[in-house]
């Protein structure tokens, strides 16, 4: 009997997109070998002395899953749930992504196991500290570039590129991307996944021949990409009818008032018993009516016992890998539009990769000229996919994993193998 649970390993679910891209690319047993699985896996132990004084261990991990078309590129998450697999899982997929936008990067990730919302900044600062010092011989702007993912941020980038630069004796701000402005950073980065998302949805609103004004959203998780994306889809005109954080999901039929919506998340930290509200629980939020849904937090979101109550016309899957495969087989049967996260989500890396052209060069770029380059990318990675997607007919997924790996293995058959 076909059992399927919603505790999917991310890995799997990895590893079987990247059979099914192969299959349908015909590509050769040698290739595959070469390029799909990861290419260094470092597990470390991090000892941080408490604010309480004690010494606790914390488990952490960096992967580099490719440096095929360039060095590795990817965040840090840190979460309670991280685990080596979902590291090397989210590793492999940022290989991909980086190839769909075609940014000279391969792919990789890292994660510290802890619970970030329970730790003060000073805990989160020695942590970072001594993580960096213990992934230290992996990641350089050569190398291997980490960035932020879940629960990290630009403090966080800027904790790691300290450490690094006082190891190496000099400052390094290329070591990382996601930068405070103030040490290198690029303008426009901290919005560029929301941006990103929100390009890649006009694209497909263009594609399916719908206005974006007046259309309805949910946005499912109200961080870093998903309140921007809300914000520039309500600026657009949509009506964003729910949003939803780790303390609950809010609900109003006729649009809430996102800027407010991202005061009160601002002022209290969560969007949980907002005024022109109501709440509604996460079950009922991915079965409302509406026509584009932003799953925007974690993966395996939408499963097998939940896809079939989605009603959305389109996901734009903001987060990494928020749909198990057997939602994905339930939501393509009923003629759902998939935005899939390796291009849809992919602004972040992109404004990664501008940062880092930055810093190389030493010279910054003003707000507007990174938007229009960040929308470039985007609209032209759309195109590409969609292009696959009719030329073979498959599903956007499918198609999205079809150019990140097919880019990938054509960079490896031209470099052949050492020795
Ligand atoms: N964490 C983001 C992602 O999953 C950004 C990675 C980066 O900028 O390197 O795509």
């Amino acid at each position: 009997m076909l059992t399927t649970t919603r505790v999917d390993n991310a890995y799997d679910v990895a590893l079987e997109n990247f059979d099914t891209a192969a299959d349908a690319l015909g590509l050769n047993n040698d290739i595959r070998v070469m390029i799909k699985y990861p290419e260094r896996i470092l597990t470390v132990t991090v000892p941080v002395r408490m604010d309480d004084g004690h010494i606790h261990r914390f488990e952490a991990y960096r992967v580099q899953h490719s440096m095929v078309r360039g060095p590795a590129k990817g965040g840090v998450r840190y979460h309670p749930q991280v685990t080596l697999d979902e590291v090397k899982a989210l590793a492999t997929w940022m290989t991909w992504k980086c190839a769909v936008v075609n940014i000279p990067f391969g792919g990789a990730k890292g994660g510290v196991t802890c619970d970030p919302k329970h730790m003060s900044q000073g805990e989160l600062e020695r942590m970072t500290r001594r993580y960096t010092s213990a992934i230290l011989p992996l990641i350089g702007p050569d190398q291997d570039i980490p960035a932020p993912d879940v629960y990290t941020n630009s403090q966080t980038m800027a904790w790691i590129m300290d450490t690094y630069s006082m190891t190496k004796g000099y400052p390094i701000p290329g070591v990382v991307t996601g930068k405070p402005i103030s040490l290198g950073g690029s303008l426009g980065r901290s919005e560029a996944t929301g941006r990103g998302v929100f390009n890649t949805i006009e694209c497909a609103c263009e594609h399916l021949r719908r206005q974006l004004k007046d259309t309805t959203v949910a946005v499912q998780g109200f961080g870093n990409a998903g309140s921007v994306a809300a914000q520039l889809l309500h600026e657009a005109g949509a009506k964003v009818v729910s949003v939803s954080d780790s303390t609950g999901c809010i609900y109003n039929r006729n649009g809430l008032n996102i800027p407010e919506v991202m005061h009160m998340k601002f002022l209290t930290g969560h969007v949980y018993g907002f005024p022109e509200s109501e709440p509604i629980s996460p079950a009922e939020q991915l079965a409302l009516e509406c026509e584009i849904l932003v799953p925007a937090a974690l993966e395996n979101i939408i499963h097998a016992e939940n896809a079939t109550s989605v009603r959305a016309r389109i996901i734009a899957e903001a987060a990494n890998g928020p749909l198990t495969p057997a939602a994905d087989r339930i939501l393509e049967g009923k003629g759902v539009f998939i935005i899939p996260d390796i291009l849809c989500n992919a602004g972040g890396v992109t404004v990664s990769y501008f940062e880092w052209v930055q810093d190389e060069q030493h010279l910054f770029w003003d707000a507007q000229d990174v938007y229009n380059r960040l929308e470039r990318v985007m609209k032209t990675a759309f195109r590409d996919v969609l292009k696959i997607r009719d030329e073979h007919k498959v599903p956007m997924r499918i198609a999205a994993n079809m150019l990140g790996v097919g880019r990938v293995a054509e960079a490896v058959q031209i470099r052949g193998i050492y020795p």
